[in-house]
């Protein structure tokens, strides 16, 4: 039962959000159009609630980037370099190994996979990388390439969409993470991601993931020149796309950070808009079980607040996140148990330990 009055113009969606109502795309606009955020914060967390209840997922992971040498050139992107430039790495397999090896005492759940299109690697390297992880840690969940990743894999093997899956299916892919998606539209693809998926093949790619039972995740790059429509134009489609399978388990607004980027005069996204954003999203992504506050881009301290405005997920422990530092994130690299859930336990919810497909880990200790 909710017990706060709405005073603004935003009641028949407060009417709409608590009765269970699908939001359309012109309640969508009239959201992100408001200024009242904190009304827009409370439907929310009244939708996170009944969905959720206090319940706040983190996981033990570990992210490894195996490469940032691309063949694309994405203007929003900090992380990439052309073969031979400074700062350009391509991991050996061996170097892969000992990453994992060197956290091996740590309980880690989830394995976090992407990098770069780089064209001197083997397609069977991308297999190999998971073999690796299957052989150092065979109990941990896969969570690997992006749908961005599966199409360039595809058109170097010859294969389809669906037959590169498969491949790294049988060589332990569970789950798939949401990059790749930035924002749907053809206007901004093309300005700032050329090269990259059409929405409708990004959707496609994750379709063909949820019919072989690997779980995926979904984003939206958010702060950059897209317009308020493009944005919930993106949540609608992806609404859309889970209507038919199913198959996300999570949604992450991402913030655009324009250091070390072709668009660094950009300003970077207030703490304003990325509780909306993160707000918005719940309240639009009715067929989502969770949102995440990925708390390497938001910062922890606009995490904890987006656990009050719809996020019921806060990742995890990360280790070495290589994306959004080069981008000038100066977060921390790493996160512990007790640092997460102290975080969350601290905004009076209930930390939840999860693996990448949302099993509930169960420990004596925190
Ligand atoms: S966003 Fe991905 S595809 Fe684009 S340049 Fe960066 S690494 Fe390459």
């Amino acid at each position: 039962m909710i017990n706060f009055q709405i005073q603004s113009d935003l009641s028949n969606i407060f009417n709409k959000a608590e009765s269970g109502e699908r939001l359309s795309f012109e309640d969508g606009i009239r959201l992100y159009e408001s200024n009242d955020l904190l009304t827009i914060g409370k439907m929310a967390d009244m939708v996170r609630k009944r969905k959720n209840g206090l319940k706040t997922y983190f996981t033990m992971n570990q992210h490894i980037n195996p490469t940032n040498i691309c063949r694309n050139s994405c203007l929003f992107c900090a992380f990439y370099r052309k073969d031979g430039e400074e700062g350009a790495y391509r991991m050996s397999l061996d170097t892969v190994r000992q990453k994992l090896e060197e956290r091996i005492d740590e309980d880690i759940r989830e394995v976090h996979i992407v990098g770069g299109l780089d064209d001197s690697l083997p397609y069977e390297y991308y297999l190999d990388v998971l073999r690796v992880v299957r052989e150092v840690r065979p109990e941990v969940n896969i969570k690997a390439y992006t749908a961005v990743e599966i199409a360039y894999l595809a058109e170097r093997s010859g294969k389809s969409w669906g037959a590169v899956l498969d491949d790294l299916m049988a060589v332990g892919l569970q789950a798939m993470p949401g990059g790749g998606a930035e924002i749907f539209s053809e206007r901004v693809k093309r300005k700032l991601f050329m090269d990259k998926l059409s929405s409708e093949d990004w959707i496609h790619i994750h379709h063909l993931a949820h019919e072989r039972g690997i779980r995926t995740n979904a984003t939206m790059l958010y702060g950059h020149i897209e317009s308020i429509e493009e944005r919930v134009d993106h949540l609608v489609k992806l609404r859309e796309g889970q209507d038919k399978s199913g198959g996300f388990l999570t949604f992450i607004p991402l913030a655009f950070h324009p250091e070390n980027t072709k668009m660094h005069k950009l300003p970077q996204a207030t703490g304003f808009d990325d509780l909306k954003n993160i707000a918005i999203s719940r309240l639009m992504l009715d067929n989502f079980d969770h949102i995440k506050a990925y708390w390497v881009m938001l910062s922890t301290k606009i995490a904890q607040i987006a656990l009050s405005f719809g996020a019921d997920d806060i990742d995890g422990s990360v280790v070495e996140e290589r994306i959004y530092h080069m981008a000038g994130a100066d977060t921390a690299q790493m996160m512990t148990r007790k640092q997460l859930r102290n975080l969350i336990s601290e905004c009076g919810l209930e930390p939840v330990e999860r693996d990448a497909l949302y099993h509930i880990i169960q420990r004596d200790v925190a």
